[in-house]
């Protein structure tokens, strides 16, 4: 079903979602199942599987010469869509990204993501190639998500690429988008990042994830922003507890989101990462029951593939 589908069916009761990360390449999967098999207790009507671009990496050769060799650390997005379907009959929503494809190549793609009958597809810019320079580096031909978006829309309309006419034959993805309340980071600011969001949405998004952020002011900002300028759609806000200390600054770094003043002196007391890890799921739960009395469509949840915090916080909230 579609996640629209899901939403209309909870006719205003905020629904409960994860996000999960396929293993890491030489893991197995059972450790995933294990972790998402006692989040199910919650219902959730969709789980998300990121997708990670390949990377070049540089190897030293016996010989003494260093070469550049191409990498994906996790691998198997699609297979992992299909096991979660299959073991737990739940939809799985599979991340598509611009990084290192071709249109023919995402075609492919999204047929094989149709005739498994995956009807979610998350479409991204994805993370940038660090190695990007490299001549081993897989060049990328789309820039933005709205371009993925364009080309799921027409494939939802039985155009495909490089054909004249419209098939009978049609995709029927539902179409789900990033978005920052507190802006992208390469954007110079939120008002020309909303432009594009907008933009994203007007080529044929469905519904919008947001980033994690930590204070509800933000979200519900950036809400009454995007309602202002006609983006109707659901907007789903992504929460994550705090972990640990070095959280403080890796998830300020690697998200480019804000940790509340208020949060971060309650981080830096913690006797020690437990005690962290404690605060974090307190602090997720106030935020999840702020934004769940506020009727938000669905509470989606980064795992990062590990449920304990998930299950404290859902057994609160939902
Ligand atoms: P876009 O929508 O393409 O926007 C990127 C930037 O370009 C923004 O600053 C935007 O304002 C600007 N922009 C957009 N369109 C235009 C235009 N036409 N002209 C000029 N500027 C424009 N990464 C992964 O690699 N794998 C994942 O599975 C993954 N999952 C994610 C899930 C969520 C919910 C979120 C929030 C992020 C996820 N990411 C993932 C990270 C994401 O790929 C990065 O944040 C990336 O830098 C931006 O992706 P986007 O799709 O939002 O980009």
């Amino acid at each position: 079903m579609k996640i629209t589908e899901h939403i209309a069916n909870a006719k205003g009761n905020t629904l409960f979602s994860l996000e999960v990360l396929p293993p890491q390449k030489g893991k197995t999967i059972d450790d995933l199942l294990r972790v998402i098999e006692p989040l199910m207790e919650f219902k959730p009507p969709f789980i998300d599987v990121t997708y990670h671009r390949e990377e070049i990496i540089y190897k030293k050769r016996a010989d003494g010469f260093v070469e550049e060799v191409p990498l994906r650390r996790r691998p198997g997005t699609v297979g992992i869509c299909a096991a979660l379907r299959a073991k737990f009959n739940i939809d799985a929503v599979p991340h598509l990204v611009c990084g290192g494809f071709t249109p023919e190549e995402t075609e492919d793609a999204l047929f094989t993501l149709y005739y498994l009958g995956i009807t979610n597809v998350m479409l991204l810019q994805g993370d940038a190639d660090k190695n990007a320079k490299s001549a081993h580096a897989k060049l990328s031909a789309y820039k933005y998500a709205s371009d993925l978006v364009a080309q799921v829309a027409d494939m939802n309309r039985g155009k495909f690429l490089h054909e004249e006419t419209e098939n009978e034959m049609k995709t029927n993805f539902c179409i789900g988008v990033a978005a920052y309340p507190e802006k992208h980071f390469e954007s110079p600011n939120l008002a020309t990042d909303l432009k594009w969001l907008k933009h994203k949405v007007d080529c044929g998004a469905d519904y919008i994830v947001t980033q994690m952020f930590f204070d509800n002011k933000k979200y519900f900002a950036f809400e009454e922003k995007c309602r202002e300028m006609g983006i109707s759609i659901p907007i789903i806000p992504g929460i994550k507890p705090i972990a640990s200390k070095a959280q403080l600054s890796s998830l300020a770094k690697i998200f480019h989101i804000d940790i509340p003043e208020e949060l971060a002196d309650a981080v830096e007391k913690c006797k020690d990462d437990k005690a962290v890890k404690q605060l974090g799921i307190e602090w997720a739960i106030q935020q999840s029951k702020e934004l769940k009395a506020a009727n938000v469509p669905c509470l989606h949840y980064y795992t990062m593939s590990r449920s304990e915090a998930t299950i404290e916080i859902a057994k609160a909230v939902f």
